[in-house]
């Protein structure tokens, strides 16, 4: 995942409330919709489960495709949903990086209730990146980073609302989306001209060739370093553009659940990531729900990001509850 425009202010309250005027104007405001009569309680989401899930990737080391940890995690994350109770599509693809380095990648779909109309779709990228070149340390550029909360922790986070689907259905089709090949981007050490669509290359390839012809949900969740300390998911631009009334709902569940802290609404930075391509290719609307640090200044993902630092030192579990128990919440109102 790369920062999309680095001049691009914070701090922005979304004007949601405008949205809300043009598009309910014959509705008595007091009246209240559906799903707020009766709201359902989720299961509760485990974050100790969580948390044993994004170490169990981590030890395999870095997951950078090509390598042998990354084809051994990639076994680990199938047989992880299909003992979950998944239907599980593997989706093998040759994809070409910036450099012409031709990446095995691999696609981990788990689908619950595959026959159901009505489906919600969550995603995370399982890859880690090749380059720790945001690390202070010259020498570390080519090496790969670990990405525990870049890339791990939202599939830890997925793993354990895979568990849970298990043991209690919600009213909807849910499929999990692992995507590979995210974070195999342009480096910042690349000397040459820059060049676009590097970042993301499982979700494009899945957006243009879905694991089921004609697929369809009615929006997406991408979760994106959702482990961190202290961790802060304001609004993403993107997100806010293409999944308004989505962002919102989650923002507020977020809320309800106490956990308002995490969940900021302002604005934060805009950033490629796999709900860009999830949106335009796939024709789905998709909320990233990433780490935003207003605070840090060599990035705005946090100091460790795309660094040899990136390690388990750096997960919460009360991030990882935060996140996942507000997922859960949203998916299991959906009807
Ligand atoms: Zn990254």
């Amino acid at each position: 995942m790369n920062i999309k425009n680095l001049f691009i202010v914070p701090t922005l309250i979304l004007a949601f409330t405008g949205m809300v005027a043009c598009g309910n104007s014959s509705k008595p405001a007091s009246q209240p919709d559906e799903t707020e009569k009766a709201v359902i309680k989720a299961p509760a989401f485990n974050a100790d489960s969580a948390y044993a899930y994004v170490q169990a990737q981590a030890d395999f080391g870095p997951r950078v495709p090509n390598t042998q940890a990354h084809r051994d995690c990639g076994e680990y994350l199938a047989k992880q949903l299909e003992a979950f109770g998944a239907k599980v599509y593997n989706q093998y693809a040759d994809l070409s990086a910036w450099d012409g380095t031709i990446l095995k990648a691999r696609n981990i779909i788990g689908a619950y209730n595959p026959d159901s109309k009505k489906r919600i779709l969550l995603c995370a990228h399982w890859d880690s990146r090749p380059y720790a070149d945001n690390d202070p340390d010259e020498k570390n550029h080519r090496k790969h980073i670990l990405g525990v909360n870049d890339g791990a922790s939202g599939v830890g986070v997925l793993l354990e609302i895979a568990r849970q689907l298990q043991k209690q259905a919600p009213q909807i089709g849910i499929d999990i989306i692992f995507f590979d090949a995210e974070d195999y981007g342009i480096p910042e050490f690349h000397q040459g001209a820059y060049k676009e669509h590097t970042w993301c290359l499982g979700s494009q390839y899945w957006a243009r060739t879905p694991h089921v012809q004609g697929y369809f949900a009615r929006y997406g969740i991408l979760l994106d370093m959702v482990g961190g300390k202290g961790a802060t998911f304001y609004y993403e631009p993107y997100s806010a553009r293409t999944a308004k009334s989505q962002m919102k709902k989650i923002w507020k569940k977020a809320h309800e659940l106490g956990y308002g802290n995490y969940f900021p609404k302002q604005e934060g930075a805009e950033v490629i990531d796999d709900h860009v391509y999830v949106n335009t290719l796939g024709r789905i609307p998709c909320v990233d729900i990433i780490n935003y640090d207003p605070t840090c200044q060599t990035s705005s993902f946090g100091s460790y990001w795309h660094t040899m630092n990136d390690t388990m030192e750096n997960i919460d579990r009360n991030t990882l509850k935060a996140v996942g128990q507000t997922v859960m919440d949203v998916i299991y109102n959906e009807k």
